[in-house]
Formats: structure tokens, C-alpha cells, sequence
């Protein structure tokens, strides 16, 4: 895969060193088990998968690039880069701005930008509409679009599916820039509804087997379907997902469609109503979740820490495969853990952050699972680790116990 030019304070000597290694042993990614980092009196166990993915990295670059290129030009980002506050708080620092929020909200007016300014599209893509926009004041778009090619693949997916007249069902979070994105794409080849989750799902399959009303149906996905979309559309439909959705709840949701019409129309005839495509996960979104079930399976920890922004999807599930099996702490950097009794973290059902006391175990050989989405920079994660460390008394140094936390691979 291609290597991208991002900044050194982004990497972590020690990550780094742990990553290139297991890579250079396992090109194909073949073994998930996580690396172990063995203090004695705490250990911490890194996933296998985890860090800056392709597209963000490319989306770094491109932003540092454009920073380098045009010194006398104002640079906007349509909207966050990535979902990374850290990372997007260092590129406003060279005074780029934004011209939309998260939610696609509009901060800045169209009517004060000019073709002589730069817009960088983030790696999660954009609507037709905002490209459309993007091209009528003349900026250069292709120059400086980094959708990456993995949500692209998305957008020629549903192309294909629609080709052969099956409307389109999109999981994905409506509000999250990259369904918005995928949602219009989507809609401009065929009549498409975006589903949240399994119980939607589970609606949805309802109002296709006519158990429930109609005109409920509009209301119940109202702002979440294309004008042109009918009810009866549904009866031939494929599916593709937001690429950093949870793999198990995409799958569970093509099952549950699939067997819906199955019901409707008979084993014998689901081939012309269900169009049967793999999911449209992204790689790192599927490595990062399978590094995590095996890091749970084989660390036996007392806790996880997961680092990340706090709008980033695809933490989100990590966090979430996390907590159903060990305590979980959702931090955004090394500056949330207070002291060694006191975390503050992001609760993912109440959506805000609060304060866990005594979250470090009281005994010796404590266990640590550490991991972090795919727009954290390793810098932060060691910078976790490092505030964990310093408050043990540690007697083995870092440079010791990584050499013995490789050594197993370089005998390989
Ligand atoms: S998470 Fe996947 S789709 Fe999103 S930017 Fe990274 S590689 Fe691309």
C-alpha cells in the first residue's frame, strides 16, 4: 500500500517500530493477535490493526501540501478533514477554515469564496450538490479532492446495483458526512433510503410486507429517502453501508432484508429481488474490528482504553465491541486521564463526557487493552501509554521491552 508523507509528530517511534515489524512478517495481515508491551506491573496490549488508515493519511498530506503550495492563498476545508479534533485543530493553526460543520451546516457563505481560493473535499467525500458548487465558482476541485478511493468504491457499487434496477438501501448514520455523501451519489441512480441500525431494519422489512401502513412508512424515514423513492421500489433492492459501520450489524441487516423478500417472494425468486454484494466495509474498518475481537479474546484485560475523536464512527465501534466483554474508557487524548484515579471519557449512549473514579485495578500485572480509530495519530496513543506508565514504578525501560516485545516476530 502506499506510504504517505505526514508529519513526524503524528507517528510514535515505538508504534511505528511494533507496526513495520508485524507488517514485515505478515504482509497479508493473516495473524490479528495484538502485541504486548510487558512494564511488569502493567501491560499493555496493542491491537494488531489500528492508527491512521489510507484515506486519512492521504487526506494529511494533501492538506499539508496545499498549506506548501499556496503560502498566499486562503485554504478552506469544506468541513472537518477528519474526525480528529487534534489533528483538525493543527491545520486551522495555519489558518485554514471551515466552510461547513460536521452536520453540513454552512459557516462560511458560498458568496465569499472565489475561484482563486483552494478547497480541500475531506476523506469522507461530498455530495453532488456541494461539487456542483465546488465547480460553478471554478475552484480547483480535482486538485485537492481526497474522498477516498474506499468510499468511492461505495459510490461505483451502488452505480452497479442500480444498473441492474434494484433500488438501494444505505447503512449509515443520516447525519454523518460520508452517508450524506454516499446518499446523494446513491439517489442520483436510484431510488435509495438510508437505515440506521438493525431495529430500523426490522421496521423497514414491516412496511415492505405490508404489516404496516404506507403513508406511516414516508413519516417514520421522513428526510432519510430520495423524492423519487416508492415504497413498492423496495421490493428489489441491494445494500452498501457507511465504510465504517460494524461489520457484524451490516451483515445482520443484508440477512435480515434478504430474508424479508424471501418471505415476500419466495427462495426461488430472490435473485431478482435482492441483489447479493459483499458488504462495502472499508480495509481498515474490517482490520481494526478484527484486531479487536482477537485483542479481547487473548489479552484477558482489566480494562480498555480506546483513543480517538469523539464524532469518529469508526471508534465508536471499537468502543463499543470493547465494552460488552471489559471496562471501557473512550478518551480523545492522554489529557482525559486526571490521575491514576480519575478518568474522564466519552460515554457513547449518553453522548458526553463524565468522570469514572478507581478506574485502574488496585493490584499488580494490570492488564491494558489500547487501541485507536482510524484518524488518531500514534503520537497520541503513546502519549496514553506514557501517562499510564508514570504512574507505576516502572523498572524495565521502554527501549528493553519493546526489543522484547519484537523479538518474537524477528524469529519468525
Ligand atoms: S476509514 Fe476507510 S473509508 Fe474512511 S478514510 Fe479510512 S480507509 Fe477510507
Amino acid at each position: 500500500m502506499k506510504q504517505f508523507d505526514v508529519p513526524e509528530f503524528y507517528r510514535s517511534p515505538i508504534i511505528t517500530k511494533i507496526k513495520n515489524i508485524r507488517k514485515a512478517n505478515d504482509p497479508r495481515k493473516k495473524d490479528f493477535s495484538p502485541s504486548c508491551l510487558d512494564f511488569g506491573k502493567v501491560k499493555f496490549w496493542l491491537a494488531r490493526h489500528f492508527g491512521f488508515c489510507y484515506g486519512v493519511e492521504n487526506a494529511i498530506e494533501m492538506a499539508y501540501k496545499a498549506i506548501e503550495n499556496y503560502p498566499n492563498k486562503r485554504i478552506f476545508f469544506l468541513s472537518e478533514m477528519i474526525h480528529n479534533p487534534f489533528v483538525n485543530q493543527d491545520l486551522q493553526e495555519y489558518g485554514i477554515q471551515f466552510l461547513m460543520d460536521t452536520y453540513g451546516n454552512q459557516l462560511i457563505e458560498w458568496d465569499k469564496i472565489s475561484k482563486n481560493d483552494v478547497v480541500l473535499i475531506p476523506a469522507f467525500g461530498t455530495t453532488i450538490e456541494t461539487k456542483n458548487k465546488l465547480n460553478e465558482i471554478g475552484l480547483l476541485v480535482k486538485e485537492y479532492d481526497t474522498t477516498c478511493p474506499f468510499v468511492a468504491k461505495v459510490w461505483n457499487r451502488s452505480k452497479k446495483i442500480a444498473k441492474e434496477d434494484f433500488a438501494l438501501v444505505v447503512h449509515g448514520k443520516p447525519t454523518h458526512e460520508e452517508t450524506r455523501a454516499t446518499f446523494s451519489h446513491a439517489k442520483a441512480n436510484a431510488p435509495t433510503i438510508i437505515v440506521k441500525n438493525i431495529e430500523d431494519t426490522k421496521k423497514l422489512a414491516q412496511y415492505i410486507l405490508g404489516k404496516l401502513p404506507e403513508n406511516e412508512f414516508y413519516k417514520t424515514y421522513n428526510g432519510r429517502f430520495s423524492e423519487n423513492l416508492k415504497l413498492s421500489d423496495l421490493n428489489k433492492l441491494g445494500v452498501v453501508n457507511q465504510t465504517t459501520m460494524l461489520a457484524s450489524e451490516t451483515q445482520a441487516i443484508a440477512n435480515y432484508l434478504k430474508q424479508t423478500l424471501e418471505q415476500k417472494f419466495g427462495q426461488e425468486n430472490i435473485k431478482k429481488h435482492f441483489a447479493d454484494t459483499r458488504d462495502t466495509l472499508c480495509y481498515a474498518t474490517n482490520d481494526n474490528q478484527q484486531s479487536t475481537y482477537k485483542l479481547l479474546e487473548e489479552a484477558k484485560a482489566d480494562l480498555a482504553l480506546i483513543v480517538g475523536g469523539y464524532n469518529s464512527s469508526n471508534t465508536t465501534h471499537l468502543v463499543e465491541l470493547c465494552e460488552n466483554i471489559v471496562p471501557s474508557y473512550f478518551i480523545s487524548s492522554a489529557s482525559k486521564i486526571n490521575s491514576k484515579n480519575k478518568i474522564s471519557h466519552f460515554d457513547i449512549h449518553k453522548q458526553n463526557e463524565i468522570e469514572t473514579h478507581n478506574y485502574l485495578p488496585s493490584k499488580d500485572n494490570v492488564n491494558i487493552i489500547l487501541t485507536s480509530g482510524a484518524s488518531c495519530p500514534d503520537s497520541m496513543v503513546e502519549a496514553v501509554m506514557m501517562k499510564i506508565l508514570s504512574f507505576y514504578k516502572i523498572e524495565k525501560n521502554i527501549s528493553e521491552v519493546l526489543e522484547e516485545s519484537i523479538s518474537k516476530y524477528i524469529q519468525i
